[in-house]
Formats: structure tokens, C-alpha cells, sequence
């Protein structure tokens, strides 16, 4: 399986995308503003979009995806788009953006018989399976109800199985997702840091995490792993990477980029720039 990153940052500015991964071209998960850089054929390949949360930076491309493969889809006689996520992050997208106002309702356009998006409630602990995917949902622990994901890997010969790549959403401290990692076998995870060490009480009030959180969450893990980090905001990623660099872990740890190509659930992880 690949993940192709095409937006990590916290917030935009050139060179910088919002959080959206692209999981073997046709799953997306998280659809921040990342999602420009596919091409027309790119996007309307695209069957499912997981969604972490309601917040802006990740859900932005929902609306603007739908607009640009409405045609190509309905030509193609391609079923709607599947867009999941918790129950009350559908309520919020229905009632604050697929409203008529801010965007149009694309759950009922180009017609109500054949819409080119489709909402589908999902729930913490329920393992989605996307065609070839089986995908977990984890809980996160942020202002708004929030997910995370983890990708499982393939049922391997032999009796074993690979590691999955696991996602954690925008989160504050996560006891619950600590518990239920360390009954994976985890390839890869990508977890958030939003904020410095000197702004630790905003990270304590929006529930994000910042580099001493970090360390807290991580010594929750019961083995070393590859860690990538996500969700800097432009032009903190050297100041934020080198406050988690002062501290010793036990972990491999970097920051995600954008354009990075994540291979996994095969022996191992393996990461290839672009
Ligand atoms: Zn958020
Ligand atoms: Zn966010």
C-alpha cells in the first residue's frame, strides 16, 4: 500500500497544504487544501474521503473536489463519492457548508437520484473496508469531535501479518489511542504537533499537542517506531522539530513533508522522497 502526503501543514502559505493523504489513489483521508496539486484524472478517481474532523483545514476540498469531478463522474456513470465520518462532523458539514449558502448541496446535485457525494456515519472502533482497504477508525481527543485512522495491513503468508499506518487526527492527549495501539502492529505513525513549547496552554485549550506533550504521548508507546509529525504551522517546523529533537526518545522521529511517498504494510515501512 502507498500513502502519497499532499498536505501536512497546519495552516497554508506557499509551499504549505493543509493535512489530505492519498492512500493507492483512490482513498483519501482528510481533504485540506493539499488536494489541488492532483490533476482532474487524479481527483475523480478518488471513491472515498475519510474525515478526521469538521475543521476547515481538513474538510475545505470536500465541496471543491465534488464541484470539479461532478461531470466526469456523472459521464462515467461512477457511483457518488463516499464521504465518512462521525455522525456529528456530517451534521456540521451538512449545516455550515453543503447548505445552499456557502456551497451548493452535492449530496443532491447534479440530481437527487444520482448525487455525486454520498454521507456515510461511522463510529470509533468500526473497521471500514474500502475495496482492497480495511481501515479502523481510532478515537482523538480534540475541541470537536474528532477521528483518527489507522490502515491496516494485509493478512501476510505464513500466519503473520504487516503493520498498519496509523494517522491520529488532531488530538490532544489520547489516552484511549494509546490503549488501543498497543494491540497493532503499527508500520508507520503519523501524529500531530500544532504548537511550541511557549504555547503550551493554547495547545492545552484547543487540544492539540506541542513538543513536551509529545513526549508524554509517546511514552505511552510499547515499542520504538517510525513517528512522523504533522500539522506544524508554516515556518515553525525547524523550531518545532528541533524542540522534539532535545528530547530523547526512544522513537524515530521526523517531520512529515509534502509530496512524501509512504510505503508500508508489506515487511516495513519504507519512505521515499519525491
Ligand atoms: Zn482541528
Ligand atoms: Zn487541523
Amino acid at each position: 500500500m502507498q500513502i502519497r502526503v499532499l498536505g501536512c501543514s497546519g495552516s497554508i502559505a506557499a509551499g504549505s497544504r493543509t493535512t489530505s493523504f492519498l492512500l493507492d489513489g483512490t482513498v483519501l483521508i482528510d481533504a485540506g487544501t493539499g488536494v489541488g496539486d492532483l490533476t482532474l484524472a487524479e481527483m475523480a478517481r478518488i471513491d472515498h474521503i475519510l474525515v478526521s474532523h469538521s475543521h476547515l483545514d481538513h474538510v475545505l476540498a470536500i465541496g471543491l473536489l465534488a464541484d470539479s469531478v461532478t461531470r466526469r463522474r456523472h459521464t462515467e456513470r461512477r457511483p457518488p463519492v463516499r464521504v465518512h465520518a462521525l455522525a456529528a462532523t456530517l451534521a456540521a458539514l451538512r449545516t455550515h457548508i453543503f447548505n445552499g449558502v456557502i456551497w451548493p448541496d452535492f449530496t443532491r446535485l447534479p440530481s437527487a437520484a444520482e448525487p455525486v457525494l454520498e454521507l456515510v456515519a461511522i463510529e470509533v472502533g468500526q473497521v471500514l473496508e474500502t475495496g482492497e482497504h480495511r481501515i479502523e477508525v481510532l478515537p482523538a481527543s480534540h475541541t470537536v469531535p474528532a477521528v483518527g485512522y489507522a490502515v491496516l495491513g494485509t493478512a501476510a503468508g505464513g500466519g503473520g501479518s504487516s503493520g498498519a499506518w496509523v494517522y491520529t487526527g488532531d488530538t490532544g492527549p489520547n489516552a484511549a489511542l494509546w490503549a488501543r495501539l498497543a494491540t497493532l502492529q503499527v508500520d508507520a505513525l503519523v501524529i500531530e504537533t500544532a504548537f511550541r513549547d511557549d504555547e503550551h496552554e493554547l495547545a492545552g485549550i484547543s487540544k492539540h499537542l506541542c513538543p513536551a506533550m509529545l513526549k508524554s504521548e509517546l511514552a505511552q508507546l510499547g515499542r520504538p517506531m517510525d513517528v512522523y509529525i504533522t500539522h506544524i504551522k508554516p515556518g515553525e517546523v525547524d523550531a518545532v522539530m528541533a524542540e522534539i529533537g532535545a528530547h530523547d526518545s526512544p522513537h524515530r522521529i521526523q517531520a512529515l513533508v509534502s509530496g512524501q511517498l509512504m510505503e508500508f504494510g508489506h515487511s516495513g515501512a519504507a519512505v521515499n522522497g519525491r
